[in-house]
């Protein structure tokens, strides 16, 4: 009897899964992040990879299978902006998605074989445990730097200063990876948009075509899903100029596909998005991302394939 009821507690304990259709607290997440390393060693590791202003340290998963071979990335980026909690709650689901289909999808076994995803679930921690807090706090959307001496502008905009904060929150990046970079993907909330570079009105990126054409297919594959609708376009073109912004910035660095994904809703609920759409919200940018990475994947595949390599037939 002993024996038993130990056993059953042993199961009990081992079949705790973690709710992606909930919002985690940051120390949740964390937890979250460990436990993915210790069930998929083969193909997640954790990189540290920066500080944030309260001493916290930022930490991505990269997800991709081992060829030994030097390999292309896709970035995502989730929770610039501490208040939109729907953002590190997409981040989360679209890691179990890829871990959970790769062992039986070979295209997306072969996209973790050609490609690693480096998510980073929370990127301004400090806004996002902040947010938490308290009702007052909940709609705070920066980092908790202190502003200039004198001014009460508490707080930096991480995602309007991206070349002043790079320096402290992608050193590695930066530095070593982004010839490797193929796809940024930086997903925010709210207002249903998918934006491609530039937030400067007199400023077209050389592959607008093309980024509008991999855009557009991605809002098709998200109208696909529950029938809700992205808009597709540059910063000026359907919201406002902005500069500044991560999405510009990689652009700029020379990664080709870059995107920002604002997800639900269109304002009713806007940044306090209710739990029971983050399942219906997440299917849908997951089609649209997806989308996106599995274009750019193509995309170099397309690349591979000019040069002789064959296996690419499997997917045209
Ligand atoms: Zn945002």
């Amino acid at each position: 009897m002993v024996l038993l009821s130990a056993m059953g507690a042993a199961v009990l304990e081992s079949k705790v899964e973690y709710d992606y259709y909930k919002y985690h607290p940051m120390h949740e997440i964390t937890n979250w992040m460990a436990q993915l390393l210790k069930e998929h060693p083969d193909v997640v590791s954790i990189v540290d990879y920066g500080q944030t202003y309260e001493k916290r340290t930022i930490s991505l998963l990269k997800i991709g299978i081992n060829t030994g071979e030097k390999k292309k990335a896709v970035w995502m980026d989730c929770g610039i902006h501490a208040r939109e909690w729907i953002a590190p709650a997409f981040c989360q689901y679209f890691v179990a998605q890829i871990l959970q289909t790769y062992k039986t999808d070979p295209k997306m076994e072969l996209m973790m074989k050609n490609l690693d995803f480096y998510v980073t679930p929370v990127l301004n921690m400090d806004g996002y445990i902040y947010s938490w807090e308290n009702s007052s706090t909940r709609l705070w959307r920066k980092n908790r730097s202190p502003g200039p001496s004198g001014c009460d502008c508490y707080g930096t905009d991480l995602n309007r200063n991206f070349d002043a904060n790079w320096g402290t929150i992608g050193v590695s990046f930066n530095c070593t990876r982004k010839d490797d970079f193929l796809c940024f993907l930086t997903i925010h909330s709210y207002g249903q948009l998918v934006l491609v570079p530039y937030g400067n009105p007199n400023f077209t990126a050389s592959n607008y075509d093309e980024l509008m054409k991999v855009g557009l297919a991605a809002a098709h594959e998200i109208w696909k899903v529950h029938g809700k609708n992205y808009t597709v376009g540059s910063s000026p073109d359907v919201l406002y100029p902005n500069s500044g912004s991560s999405r510009d910035w990689a652009r700029l660095q020379g990664i080709p596909y870059s995107y920002t994904f604002e997800l639900r809703d269109n304002g009713t609920f806007g940044f306090q998005l209710p739990e029971n759409q983050i399942q219906p919200t997440c299917e849908e940018a997951y089609r649209g991302t997806f989308n996106s990475a599995v274009a750019t994947a193509v995309n170099l595949w397309t690349i591979l394939f000019a040069a002789g390599v064959s296996t690419l037939i499997i997917w045209m």
